[in-house]
This record gives C-alpha cells, structure tokens and sequence, in this order.
C-alpha cells in the first residue's frame, strides 16, 4: 500500500474514534477528581483546553506513525543486521499459563521498549533548552488532572513518536497483525494507567509506586517545587528513574503543587501550539550560533 492511500484510509479510521477514546475514558477520573482532589479542584476550562490540545494532536499522530512505518520499511533491507523473528504466538503456547501470558506480553513488551525510549527522550526534553520550549506546555498546567496527559506540542509528540515507531521496525521483524494487536491492547492500558496517572485524585499507592508511576509519583515530576525538578521520568515503568538515579519516592503527604512559576499557562489552542514552536525554532538557531562560533574559535587558535 502506497504512503497516500495508507494515510487517507487511516484518517478516515479516526474519526469518530479520536473523540471516542480521548473524552469518554476521562469521565470517571473527572468524577473522582471533583470528589478527592489532590491540590486546588481542576475547573471545566482545565479540562476543556488539554482535551482540544489532545484531539489536535492525535490526529496528528496518524500520519507520524504511518510516516515512520513507512521510513523502517524501507531501510529494513539495508541494515547491517538481521532484525530480529519474534512472535507472541509462542508465548500462547505455553502450558496452562499460555493464554493469559501472550496478551500480558502484548502490554508489557511494547510498553518497556516505550518507556525505555522515552525516558530518556524525556530526560532530553528538560535538558536541551529547544526542546524544553516543546516540552514547557505539558509542565504548564497550575491545575494537573486526568486530561493533563494530552496536553503536549505537537512538535514534541512528533519528536518522541517517530524515534519510538522507527526504532522499534529496525529492531524486530514482527508480524504485521500481531505488531497491530500488540499496540492496540498496549496502548489501551498505557492510555488509562497515563490518564490516573495525571489525575488529580488524593489517593496513595506506597506498595506500587515502585513497580508503576502513580499519580503521587507522577505528580512530583510536574510539581512546581525546585527541590522536586528533574526526577521521575518515567511514564509507566519507574525502574528506570530508579536504574539511572532520578527516582524520588513521595512521602505520606507529598501532593504539591504543579506547574511553572515563571511561564503563564497559555489560554488558547493556539497560544499552545504556534508560539512554542517558534520559541524552539530561536532556541535551536541561537545554540546553532554559538556553535559555529565555537568552531571558528577553534580554527583561529
Ligand atoms: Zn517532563
Ligand atoms: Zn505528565
């Protein structure tokens, strides 16, 4: 299938389904937020602009997914490497445990290869001023709740969502069905787990903040405290905060509050998408200059 058929076949896919999968699953953790909230109560406009944010967007996604598909197809039969046959098939043939292990290797297998990624893709995005002008919107939301896991740059899930679909098709030479089934049931879970793990629910996991971010631990990585900034990375699996040493364990009473001090929330899809993308463009040329002129430096002397 060519590049412009897949494409226009898998956006006419997406709708209904972008607002179907993006606004109903919230529901339950709006409600809870409205009952127990962690910090100040989030009110409709929190809810409303993160949810314009998302459908933007993931509509976007599409194409980028399909994109990236496409460019590791191509390359896949000049790589200096075989990649590698692998099949889920043959975890469901395991005795008795079989049919309960191939759908649990289905979630868990793309969703550790994600999560490996993007740990430090993330790191990467608080480190590189450019890239922190993407990442500066997710951060930006004074009242964190469950529609905050949407709320990113388009520029930035462009970014993370290529290099996560391109590495992953020159890595493994998967079936095309079971790739598809592994990333539909393992993108359901991550969708939810993301979405309790942004909401704003007063509710403590001591006994699992370690083996999944809840939203305790999550709320540390987006809280407006200095003493809390570049920790818990991660975006399900925290064994990699506590592999690489940027894991904070939050305590009985722990539920700051989030936010950038000093960057006002913007108020408008387009205060959103358009200027952070600008700011990253100034960002990458004037660290583009300071480069060359570091290199002339070096020639002179
Ligand atoms: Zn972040
Ligand atoms: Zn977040």
């Amino acid at each position: 299938m060519t590049f412009a058929a897949e494409l226009s076949r898998g956006l006419k896919a997406l709708f209904p389904w972008v607002f179907v999968w993006t606004v109903l699953p919230l529901i339950p953790f709006i409600l809870l937020e409205q009952v127990r909230p962690a910090g100040d109560r989030p009110r409709w406009r929190d809810y409303a602009l993160n949810i314009l944010i998302s459908l933007s967007t993931s509509v976007l996604m599409w194409p980028v997914g399909v994109a990236a598909g496409f460019v590791s197809r191509a390359l896949r039969g000049h790589l200096p490497w075989k990649p590698l046959a692998f099949s889920f098939a043959r975890i469901g043939h395991v005795p008795w445990l079989g049919r309960v292990l191939e759908p649990l290797a289905m979630v868990l297998v793309p969703l550790f290869l994600h999560d490996l990624w993007f740990y430090w893709a993330h790191r990467l995005e608080h480190k590189v001023p450019f890239l922190w002008e993407l990442h500066k919107l997710h951060h930006s939301d004074e009242r964190m709740n469950c529609s905050t896991f949407g709320r990113n740059q388009f520029g930035q899930e462009i970014w993370t969502a290529f290099f996560s679909m391109f590495t992953l098709g020159l890595l493994v030479d998967l079936d095309l069905r079971e790739a598809g089934r592994a990333a539909y049931l393992s993108n359901a879970f991550f969708m939810g787990w993301t979405m309790f793990c942004h909401s704003a629910i007063r509710v403590r996991l001591p006994w699992l903040d370690a083996v999944l971010v809840t939203p305790q631990v999550h709320r540390l990585h987006h809280s407006a405290d200095p003493a809390h900034h570049d920790t818990n990375f991660a975006d399900v699996l925290p064994i990699f905060d506590i592999l690489f040493g940027s894991y904070r364990r939050p305590g009985p009473a722990e539920f700051p509050a989030t936010g950038l001090p000093d960057v006002p929330a913007p108020r408008s899809l387009w205060a959103a998408q358009v200027p952070p993308l600008a700011a990253s463009t100034i960002s990458l040329r004037a660290w583009a200059r300071r480069r060359s002129s570091i290199v002339q430096t070096d020639d002179r002397g």
